[in-house]
């Protein structure tokens, strides 16, 4: 690439110019120079070559940036020499021209010339690729939630083939270095076009991006380098998971390939639970029945937790839906299993349906006790607000 002009000069702008000065006199460049309206001029060809160069780099704000820094150098040599990335063009000419703005040959040529941008962009090569996350699934319960738990899962896994030891080369033979590629698992593209030799890096079709050849398929594994295999794997479950979370495990997913690390495996967590208590985050909702004296008069319940019973003293008075907070009685966070939700306990009073005798007569003479404001049976009383 030497002698090359500025690019700045190419469209006859300043090195200041903003983009739709840019653009503006590109567009200007582009139709004067254009191939299909100067079939006779093979001058032409190259101005318009030239010109649509600058623009790509100077109407890209990164392009345009590594420009003024480098100069031409910043586009020398990445892939290989000489090359030219005109990927990002497609927008450029329909954004100038609008779509059919440019008819026949140069549309084929557009046509190639991102088709060769694309085939760039999705190359694999021969480097280190990241193995595959493997998910599997586990149910525990919610005491299981709250204490945390070991769990055995089976996990299907790829595992390095014992036969070949990975290389998915038959016993004896090792993979060969791919002479199309020389090993890089990349090939240049190169397509002779009207703006010159137009370059573009794809995976290479021999080897598919391994870089690698393999004559004899080890039979073991059929030339993957890979078996699958199902493993039983104990995961440690932390307290204080909720349904619907996932135990990560860093590193025991499927192998990397080309010494690329591990995937994870990710353990999702069902909780199935049949206790009294419903969760909501780390907080715990209960309710707890108690009779009316205790209501009345206060008075010592047992009261059913996560971690076993402990005693609520009611208030004398308590109203039936009362919301009583036991803090730290909830499930412990994940983060650390001493500091716990709460636990959250409606209260509800109990209506007995049968009495014995005496309780009958003990009400009744509760009842005769109640006069004025007391007695409100039969009157109507503003609503309560519990609930
Ligand atoms: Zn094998
Ligand atoms: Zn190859």
């Amino acid at each position: 690439m030497a002698d090359k002009r500025d690019y700045y000069e190419v469209l006859g702008v300043s090195k200041d110019a903003t983009e739709s000065q840019i653009k503006n006199a590109y567009r200007k460049l582009a139709k004067k120079y254009h191939p299909d309206a100067n079939s006779d001029d093979p001058k032409a060809e190259a101005k318009f070559k030239e010109a649509s160069e600058a623009y790509a780099v100077l109407s890209d704000a990164e392009k345009r940036k590594q420009y003024d820094r480098f100069g031409h150098a910043a586009f020398d040599g990445a892939q290989g020499g000489g090359g030219f990335d005109f990927s990002n063009m497609g927008d450029i000419f329909s954004d100038i021209f609008g779509s059919g703005g440019f008819g026949g040959a140069a549309e084929s040529f557009f046509g190639d010339m991102f088709g060769g941008g694309r085939r760039r962009s999705r190359s694999g090569g021969a480097g280190p690729q990241r193995g595959a996350d493997v998910r599997v699934h586990t149910n525990i319960t919610m005491e299981e939630a709250f204490t945390g738990t070991t769990k055995k899962v089976n996990v299907n896994l790829k595992e390095e083939c014992e036969s070949c030891k990975g290389t998915g080369a038959k016993k004896g033979t090792s993979p060969e270095t791919c002479s199309k590629c020389g090993g890089s698992g990349q090939v240049v593209f190169t397509q002779q076009s009207f703006l010159g030799m137009m370059r573009s890096v794809g995976v290479c079709p021999d080897c598919n991006g391994s870089g690698k050849i393999i004559k004899e398929k080890c039979p073991d594994c059929h030339g993957n380098g890979f078996k699958s295999a199902v493993r039983k794997i104990e995961i440690s479950i932390p307290p204080g998971i909720d349904h619907g979370q996932f135990v990560r495990l860093q590193g025991k997913g499927d192998p990397g390939v080309n010494g690329g690390e591990r995937g994870d495996l990710l353990v999702g967590v069902s909780v199935s639970n049949n206790t009294e208590f419903e969760r909501d985050g780390y907080d715990l909702f209960s309710e707890v029945y108690v009779d009316y004296p205790t209501a009345v008069l206060g008075g010592d319940v047992n009261v059913k937790t996560i971690d076993g019973e402990v005693i609520y003293t009611v208030k004398p008075g308590t109203v039936s839906g009362t919301r009583v907070r036991l803090r730290g009685k909830g499930m412990p966070t994940v983060r650390n299993k001493n500091t716990r939700g709460d636990l959250y306990i409606d209260i509800i009073i109990e209506i007995p349906s049968k009495l014995t005798d005496e309780q009958t007569k003990a009400l009744e003479a509760y009842r005769a006790t109640l006069t004025g404001k007391e007695k409100i049976k039969g009157k109507s009383k503003k609503k309560g607000i519990f609930k």
